[in-house]
């Protein structure tokens, strides 16, 4: 299990043939079982942009399962909450895989859910998970602007119900998100870093990392993440209680790193990410917001921060579902609907929340 096989270069296709056909994972598995593929999708943004997995990966998936005699396959998924699963597959190149081998797309918003329960915390799942029999994820290795990375353990959020996501961010996020991975096991991880965005996790600053990771263990997987993305580990909460949880072992020097294109096996990372002050972000007070409202957000006061009106503001903008009922002064998005000034919308565009902003404040942005 403590064992992470990568892949360096720039074809995925190519690299996650490799790597499959180094790991071998199906090995004496009957050749009928239900094979899922969850990829992240989290919008209509192609891998280009850093936010959703290359298509060739799950592409080389898929053509190595069919040599191997594994028919039974589908692609699952659920975009956050405020985007459509199927403009992402669409946009991101899904389609024309589905076509070109046969392979179902499911889009879970559609699914129906089974309840589960973990340690007293009660988790809506949907359905189509339980009629598999082998789940292999395929995450980025991206940056997230509330937990701050994402990788295997978070990914299983496009696992549950747009309803079930949006309760997850009332809990904070990092608890749900272990527990949800005590009941949900996932066979194999393929993770793609080819370029993603190691900021944000709806992309737009995509590195180019040029590689892919493999490996069993999802706590491996994403504490090696967390350390290319330039955090330890245990600074990544739900990472610490998923290991708490049993789900896996974080990396150390005992890891055995198994290179598949040249040798760097004496390095247990050869590539961080030195982390930038996000200064701006000292004006958001945010309380449980869902991860497409808080990223629409950031992604807004970006732009704003560029025209230096985040400086001009004098009060806190509000986000996040722990608000409703309560009276402010400027918040976004209908749960501070009860606030003096609100940005309507679950969740809000960016256009819609720089047009906001910059009225509130009294400047215009400039382009
Ligand atoms: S308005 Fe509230 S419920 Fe809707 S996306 Fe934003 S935080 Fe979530």
């Amino acid at each position: 299990m403590n064992k992470l096989y990568i892949a360096k270069g720039c074809e995925p296709l190519r690299m996650t043939l490799d790597l499959l056909n180094r790991i071998n994972p199906l090995d004496g598995k009957n050749k009928n079982i239900a094979i899922g593929i969850k990829p992240n999708l989290v919008c209509a943004s192609p891998a280009e942009e850093g936010a959703t997995t290359h298509p060739e990966i799950v592409e080389g998936i898929i053509r190595y399962l069919f040599d191997k005699g594994f028919n039974n396959i589908k692609i699952i998924e659920s975009s956050w909450v405020g985007d459509s699963t199927k403009r992402a597959y669409k946009v991101c190149g899904y389609e024309d895989i589905s076509r070109r081998y046969n392979i179902p797309l499911i889009d879970l918003k559609d699914d129906d859910f089974i309840v589960k329960t973990y340690k007293g915390m009660s988790f809506k799942i949907c359905k189509t998970v339980f009629d598999l029999d082998y789940l292999i994820n395929v995450p980025l290795i991206k940056g997230h602007c509330q937990t701050k990375i994402t990788c295997a353990l978070k990914n299983l959020k496009g696992l549950i119900p747009d309803s079930e996501k949006r309760k997850f961010h009332t809990l904070g996020l990092h608890k749900p998100i272990a527990y949800l991975n005590a009941i949900i096991k996932q066979d194999l991880i393929i993770a793609d870093a080819i370029c993603p965005d190691p900021y944000f996790e709806e992309g737009g600053r995509p590195e180019k990392l040029n590689r892919i990771v493999a490996g069993f263990d999802p706590v491996l997987i994403d504490s090696y993440a967390a350390k290319v993305l330039g955090y330890k580990y245990n600074e990544i909460k739900y990472i610490s209680i998923a290991h708490n949880e049993n789900s896996g072992i974080p990396i150390s020097n005992e890891t055995e790193i198994v290179s598949i294109h040249d040798d760097y096996s004496d390095q247990l990372c050869d590539v961080e990410i030195v982390q930038k002050e996000k200064k701006y972000l000292n004006i958001v007070d945010e309380a449980d917001a869902c991860s497409a409202c808080y990223s629409n957000l950031v992604s807004a006061l970006k732009k704003l921060n560029e025209s230096g009106i985040t400086e001009k503001f004098a009060d806190q903008i509000c986000i996040g579902q722990a608000y409703r009922g309560y009276k402010g002064i400027i918040g976004v998005g209908n749960c501070t609907s009860c606030f003096e000034k609100y940005l309507p919308g679950c969740p809000p565009s960016v256009d819609g929340i720089i047009k906001f902003l910059s009225d509130v404040s009294g400047h215009d942005i400039k382009n």
